[in-house]
């Protein structure tokens, strides 16, 4: 027989319930299974959502019986920041995470000013997975393999996290001039005549002092895990918490067919995006694998329903990888795919974040070829602005880089 020595940490490893895990209805359920009546639920989500507080020793409105309760069988988010980066710019501050089973996971925070009609945000990259099942051959979270789902806490705890960040130092632009590489001649003739500084530069503006929107764009494939993923954008969306509203919440997938069905039916207002970045079936599969199984006839059919059902627009997201899917016949290729779609087709060139020495981001003048060529087909698109080169911006970089040096020590 074997005798396992109590240490400090196994002291801690009894199963506490992550608080952060539980929608309002469970979370009185939880209570009241422990004698407490239901309004001290909502006492506690305004602690947790409204204040930020991660200790239950704070919550004075709480009786002293139910904190110490509290302390003993609920946790708030365990998770530990390994390490914290920001950009030279401070407009990207990405973190890793190491959660409590010990998997790595990176959560990013973009910071934009406000500029001419836009207001100011700040958006949170959401991981929803410890690496990813689908390993398209450009992202650096594919080529890792999958470890596991995230529960629908560790999700919205990374939110939390630059929540309150922020909220202790709210971030100002400092007035330098916002790279908008890669205009069109029409968006730059746009820029001058727009409010605010005529060369694009931030508007003076106060403060932001919370988060305003969030990507699901970090490390995993949301729809793959769903269930997790929508009950996280729930909690993140009572009003009686975050009360982050749904259309400031982003999905991107992969394209996994019935899960975008599924979403159409869901009673939350979500943006959705769709990881394209080809227009064929042959070039697809080359660089993702799941076009196998659902091949871009059935993607783009599960894309008309849904606009259909929702009304609302869906933004294809579409990286440019040099020499592989850049060039003009692509672009028209892509023009011809999307265009039954209509006005609900977005299309957002992202210049690709070089992960391995396969893939190289175009030239400027070829991104500005290949977004004339879509507007020739009536295609509304926009590049992204690349930001956060220096601190390993594609998701999965740093948790490479971090994994290369513990092996090393
Ligand atoms: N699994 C989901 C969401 C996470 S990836 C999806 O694939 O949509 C978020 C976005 O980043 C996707 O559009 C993905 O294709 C893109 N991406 C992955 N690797 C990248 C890289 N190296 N450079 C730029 N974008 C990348
Ligand atoms: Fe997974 Fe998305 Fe990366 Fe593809 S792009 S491997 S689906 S995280």
């Amino acid at each position: 027989m074997s005798i396992t020595p109590i240490t400090q940490s196994n002291i801690h490893s009894v199963k506490k319930t992550d608080l952060l895990s539980l929608t309002l209805p469970q979370m009185q359920e939880w209570l009241l299974e422990r004698g407490e009546p239901p309004f001290r639920a909502k006492q506690l989500y305004s602690w947790l959502y409204q204040r930020l507080v991660t200790d239950f020793s704070v919550m004075s409105n709480l009786p002293q019986h139910l904190r110490n309760r509290l302390a003993q069988e609920a946790s708030i988010g365990p998770m530990i920041v390994r390490s914290e980066q920001h950009s030279k710019d401070d407009r990207t501050r990405k973190i890793l995470l190491e959660l409590n089973d010990g998997k790595l996971i990176e959560s990013v925070l973009m910071l934009y000013p406000s500029i001419g009609d836009n207001n100011a945000r700040a958006t949170v990259c959401v991981s929803t997975q410890a690496g990813c099942a689908f390993g398209c051959t450009f992202c650096a979270t594919g080529q890792m393999g999958f470890d596991r789902h995230l529960i629908s806490g560790e999700i919205v705890a990374q939110v939390l996290i630059f929540a309150r960040e922020l909220r202790d130092a709210p971030w100002a632009a400092k007035g330098d001039r916002e790279g908008r590489p890669y205009y069109t001649q029409n968006e730059s003739k746009r820029a001058e005549y727009s409010r605010g500084d005529p060369r694009g530069r931030p508007n003076s503006s106060a403060p932001i002092d919370h988060i305003t929107n969030i990507v699901l764009m970090g490390m995993g494939e949301p729809l793959h895990n769903y269930d997790n993923v929508l009950q996280a954008l729930r909690i993140l969306n009572s009003s009686d918490g975050f009360n982050l509203g749904a259309r400031h919440m982003t999905v991107s997938t992969v394209g996994l067919v019935p899960a975008i069905r599924k979403l159409s039916q869901e009673q939350l207002q979500v943006n959705l995006a769709i990881s394209l970045h080809a227009p064929t079936d042959e070039l697809r599969s080359q660089t993702m694998p799941i076009n196998k199984k659902y091949p871009l006839e059935e993607l783009i059919a599960a894309c008309k329903d849904y606009i259909a059902t929702t009304g609302r627009q869906v933004t294809f997201e579409y990286v440019l990888l040099a020499g592989v899917n850049d060039t003009a016949e692509y672009a028209h290729l892509l023009g011809t795919l999307l265009a039954p779609l209509k006005q609900f087709a977005h299309v957002n060139c992202i210049p690709v974040n070089a992960t391995s020495a396969d893939f190289k981001s175009p030239s400027g003048e070829a991104i500005r070829a290949f977004r004339s060529v879509l507007f020739e087909h009536r295609i509304s698109n926009s590049v992204r602005a690349e930001r956060g080169d220096d601190i390993a911006a594609a998701c999965g970089q740093l948790r490479t880089r971090f994994e290369k040096n513990r092996k090393q020590q």
